[in-house]
């Protein structure tokens, strides 16, 4: 955040869905940035478990590496303690959450118990075929997780984070062909039907992300300042 941050008058929670590889953390970032709001990524909120060892991180190691989803009751509980947080008090972007109909129910079940709501879910819209090599060339800077991509994004200078300067650099176990092919069919049997469980809400806003991601975060600011209006 800097000076240039603009106020929120009101709340904004934000869902970002799309398959992986769609730019969600991406845009996340961006958003989070500009509006100060916060970014909840249950995928990085999984790791940090896995890393951790807790429990929770025990239960969804295995189908993480498999590309498949971590059970309901396993990745709410963990959002739902980090919703809690007095820094999602601003506003939050759901970054790969939910990804189940049961989840998005538990989801607004959540919010109105807090007395806030969804106030627009967008549906990063991409092809399948080109998210295989977005996802299989990804890497990001393990000291402040600036995404980076062998081919679409790489760093001005070789070896060095634009943002931190930063040398050391990480690729997710998952991002494999073979496991990226998984999580697109989980996404498809899973998530994809919540892009009609918003539009029923008329939340919905559906984004065309196979663009530039400078054109994907344009669209996006213009649909949180419309939420504002
Ligand atoms: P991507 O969107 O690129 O697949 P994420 O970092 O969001 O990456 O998720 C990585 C993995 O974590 C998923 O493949 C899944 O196993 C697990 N995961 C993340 N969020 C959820 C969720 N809301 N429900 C179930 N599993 C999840
Ligand atoms: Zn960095």
């Amino acid at each position: 955040m800097d000076g240039t941050t603009p106020t929120l008058s009101r709340c904004v929670n934000l869902v970002l869905l799309g398959p992986p590889g769609a730019g969600k953390g991406t845009q996340a970032r961006l958003l989070q940035e500009r509006f100060g709001l916060m970014q909840l990524s249950t995928g990085d909120l999984l790791r940090s478990a896995v890393a951790a060892g807790t429990p929770a991180g025990q239960a969804a190691k295995s189908v993480m590496e498999s590309g498949g989803l971590v059970p309901d009751a396993v990745v709410i509980a963990i959002l739902r303690d980090r919703l809690a947080a007095d820094d999602c008090a601003a506003g939050v972007i759901f970054d790969g959450f939910p990804r189940t109909i049961a989840q998005a129910e538990a989801l607004d079940a959540m919010m109105a118990g807090q007395g806030r709501q969804i106030t627009a879910a967008v549906s990063l819209e991409v092809d399948d075929a080109a998210m295989v090599a977005r996802v299989s060339g990804r890497f990001t800077c393990t000291a402040c997780g600036e995404g980076y991509h062998d081919s679409f994004k790489r760093p001005g200078t070789p070896g060095r984070c634009d943002v931190c300067g930063g040398a050391e650099f990480a690729r997710r176990a998952d991002d494999t062909p073979k496991t990226v092919t998984a999580r697109l069919a989980a996404y498809h049997a899973e998530t994809a039907p919540l892009i009609a469980y918003y539009a029923r809400r008329g939340t919905l806003e559906c984004v065309d992300a196979m663009a530039p991601i400078t054109t994907v975060s344009e669209t996006l600011t213009a649909v949180v300042a419309r939420t504002l209006a």
